[in-house]
């Protein structure tokens, strides 16, 4: 039998393509915020918002006539026709948020225009209104959601760890915040302030908010091509490592997760970064909302271009061009100050023994005589012994061993004291020494990680670190991994480590760079 479902149905049915999880409710509200002119909003929730969540903005507010309407699905203020449609300006235009939300929680909302000296607050629960009265209250709105999903059992079975729910809201909001530096955000959790991000004026002042010491490891980007703009901050190729601390990408102020723009963004390090490393990037792309479809999916998270390909070849063509242009600037400095890249290289202590080596035998100027390392002597194994100031009485043996496609090879030279050559049959075969020695203390920690063996150095007085709680928390659920690294660490509260020992092979001047790192 065919029968029309109850309204009741539709809604939850509806509410499952927008509210999948705590994170899906901070969207939507704090959207709503954005888009009626809030300056402050306030976000408070409780377990990773599973068991509450309350937001309060003090933006323009809605009119106690209009307050029942603004929870009734396909109800809003921002589109009227379907003209609007086709150039939307705000986060919402569905008006599905607040009866989807409503529909799966315990709700209430109160809220106050300038209008009226009163405010009205309704509650709702199962989806029906309960209470509905007039407050007074500040102008702008304030929402509580309790218990999400408790009139909807497998939902809530869905659900994650609070760390988890917690996590993904956290992105959301610090995603929110660099996007809108005009507006500030508060935000707690479980009672406890995790961050609070004052008004600022630009995204620079904001991103610097944000990221605090970090911002200087990043590029701020400003592109324009007709109606076309870019701007963000994007990670210097050589401060990029192998975990990205964001990859944001907003399109008229709307955080996306596009494939493609993501691939357009990697297209444009090509060649620029080492095989393996994230870059960080936060971009904002704004273009005529005629450029974009936005209502190809219920929670917004994906869009549509009008020209897929023009926009991906705009955005990597920037961000390729801009690094280019870093990238020749440091090289020109560096290179005008002759020395400095001997000084540069001389981070590398391996190098410098090498270097030693030949220069005790023969003058810098003078050619090395060539002889065939690999077959009579190793020369990276005598080159080991003579380091006395590298601990490696256990070395493992060096990966150009027997079956290296270097066995056989002459070694020919070196160049800028930095790489070796060698000549096999008509080839010729540049080894670059850091490289080779960061790949040996790579062999020996694995194998001694393997075999549990890693030795730590205690500290007398433990170093403190303050850093952000999800980091926290990824200590927290790693810490053997760290343990077996050589780091102890003990965790004093949500947002402070001790560590009482690093890995015995590191020097102690690098061994919290190292740690952060990791
Ligand atoms: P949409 O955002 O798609 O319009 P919602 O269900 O999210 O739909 O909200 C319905 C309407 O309620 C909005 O169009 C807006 O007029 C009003 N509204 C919602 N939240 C707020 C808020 N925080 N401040 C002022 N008005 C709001
Ligand atoms: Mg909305």
């Amino acid at each position: 039998m065919i029968q029309k479902l109850s309204e009741d149905l539709v809604n939850k049915i509806k509410a499952g393509e927008i509210v999948e999880r705590p994170y899906n409710v901070v969207k939507e509200l704090i959207e709503n915020s954005i888009d009626a002119g809030a300056t402050f909003v306030h976000i408070e929730i409780y377990d990773g918002g599973k068991n509450l969540i309350k937001i309060t903005d003090n933006a323009s507010g809605i009119s106690p006539e209009e307050l029942h309407l603004a929870c009734e699905r396909h109800a809003t203020s921002k589109i009227s026709n379907f003209e609007d449609l086709q150039k939307i300006k705000s986060f919402g235009f569905r008006g599905e948020a607040l009866a989807s939300i409503r529909s799966v929680s315990k709700f209430t909302i109160r809220s106050r225009t300038i209008h009226n000296d009163l405010g009205c607050e309704v509650h709702y629960e199962n989806d029906e209104l309960h209470q509905s009265k007039k407050i007074s209250c500040n102008v702008g709105t304030f929402i509580q959601i309790k218990d999400l999903f408790y009139n909807v059992p497998v939902r809530q079975k869905f659900l994650k760890s609070t760390t988890t729910e917690y996590s993904h809201i956290y992105d959301l909001l610090i995603a929110a915040a660099l996007s809108h530096p005009n507006i500030s955000f508060q935000f707690s959790h479980n009672g406890k302030q995790i961050f609070k991000y004052t008004q600022k004026s630009c995204y620079f002042d904001r991103f610097n908010e944000v990221t605090g010491s970090e911002s200087s490891q990043y590029s701020e980007i400003n592109f324009q091509k007709g109606s076309f703009k870019l701007n963000g901050f994007i990670s210097l190729p050589e401060s990029t490592t192998t975990i990205s601390d964001y990859f944001l990408i907003f399109v008229n102020g709307r955080y996306l997760k596009d494939r493609l723009l993501r691939s357009a963004i990697l297209q444009g390090y090509q060649g620029l970064l080492i095989k393996g490393l994230s870059p960080s990037v936060v971009l904002f792309l704004e273009m005529d909302p005629t450029w974009v479809d936005v209502n190809v999916h219920p929670s917004k998270i994906e869009v549509r271009f009008l020209d897929q390909l023009l926009i991906q070849d705009y955005v990597s063509s920037s961000i390729q061009e801009h690094l280019k242009t870093k990238i020749k600037r440091h090289l020109e400095s560096k290179i005008n100050n002759d020395d400095s890249i001997l000084l540069e290289r001389n981070r590398f202590e391996f190098q410098n023994n090498v270097t030693d080596k030949f220069k005790d035998s023969t003058d810098k100027t003078q050619k090395i005589k060539p002889t065939n390392f690999f077959e009579k002597s190793n020369l990276f194994s005598s080159v080991l012994e003579n380091t006395s100031n590298i601990k490696y009485k256990n070395r493992i043996e060096p990966p150009v061993a027997n079956n290296s496609i270097l066995t056989g090879a002459e070694f020919i030279g070196q160049f800028l004291f930095c790489y070796l050559m060698f000549q096999k049959e008509s080839k010729i075969y540049i080894v670059d020494q850091h490289a080779f020695h960061e790949r040996i203390l790579y062999e020996e920690l694995v194998e001694n990680y393997k075999k549990n063996k890693i030795k730590k150095s205690m500290l007398m007085i433990p170093n403190l670190l303050i850093i952000k709680e999800q980091h926290v928390l990824m200590i927290e659920k790693n810490i053997s991994f760290f343990e077996n690294l050589g780091f102890q660490i003990e965790i004093l509260n949500p947002s402070k480590i001790a560590i009482h020992s690093y890995p015995d092979f590191l020097k102690s001047e690098n061994s919290l760079d190292l740690f952060n790192k990791i």
